[in-house]
């Protein structure tokens, strides 16, 4: 969030209506809308939503795991090879979303003719049966797999949900995301993972940010303090940078 790095969103609102605020990125709350309705006896899932760029909210024994600064799951901008041309907005070159995410696939076409402006563009593109669109999402899918490939050696999830805009054409992309994690993870990594389309789909961030609010206010802190009459609303979260 340019411009917005450090200020109080929560606390804001707070002040303004005295009410507790939560605050949270929206791939965040996609995945726990994801785990929670669609997964629920899965503990470590990866959603990753792949629209104008690309984000990653990680589910580890089962809760959101957010890291120290809120900024866990910030995958967009980890460097992929062969890509050096691809500039990013974050000011370096061959960022994952630079190369793979819908505004950059959208330029790509642009370049070769046709006129599309964002990630949507390229899902009607593809659903019309453009070959060019169509190899362009499956080549972001398997770039998308090369930086997922190393993230599941890593983290060794049971599910890994692909969402967001370009979630719409998943065939291609995740045929692509597939292809390359299954070559290059451990075997014994990938034995039992899953990679799927979101089942929540368009509804992932909307039933995820009722269930942060639910799950907030039924915690053992608040009600402790809700029982203990305490007059100020509980500290909220902090925002992601
Ligand atoms: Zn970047």
């Amino acid at each position: 969030m340019p411009g917005w790095n450090e200020y109080p969103i929560p606390e804001f609102f707070t002040e303004r209506y005295g009410i507790s605020v939560l605050v949270d990125n929206d791939v965040n709350v996609m995945a726990l809308g994801e785990q929670r309705r669609a997964f629920p006896d899965t503990r470590y899932l990866m959603f990753v939503k792949i629209g104008t760029g690309i984000g990653c909210g990680i589910i580890a024994d089962g809760d959101l795991h957010r890291g120290a600064q809120g900024c866990a799951g910030d995958i967009g901008h980890i460097r992929v090879s062969g890509h050096e041309e691809a500039g990013c907005r974050c000011g370096n070159s061959a960022c994952l979303e630079a190369v793979a995410g819908g505004a950059a696939l959208a330029r790509r076409l642009t370049d070769l003719g046709f006129e599309v402006s964002s990630g949507s563009g390229v899902v009607e593109l593809v659903m019309s049966g453009n070959i060019q669109a169509l190899r362009l999402v499956r080549e972001a899918g398997r770039v998308v797999g090369e930086v997922l490939a190393g993230l599941v050696n890593f983290f060794n999830p049971e599910v890994i949900v692909i969402g967001g805009v370009l979630s719409a054409v998943h065939d291609h992309l995740v045929a692509g995301v597939r292809e390359v994690i299954y070559r290059r993870s451990l075997p014994l990594a990938t034995h039992h993972l899953e990679i799927v389309p979101s089942r929540t789909g368009a509804d992932a961030a909307a039933l995820g940010a009722g269930i942060l609010a639910i799950e907030h206010f039924l915690s053992p802190g608040h009600i402790d303090q809700v029982l203990a009459g305490a007059a100020r609303p509980a500290p909220p979260l902090r925002a992601a940078p």
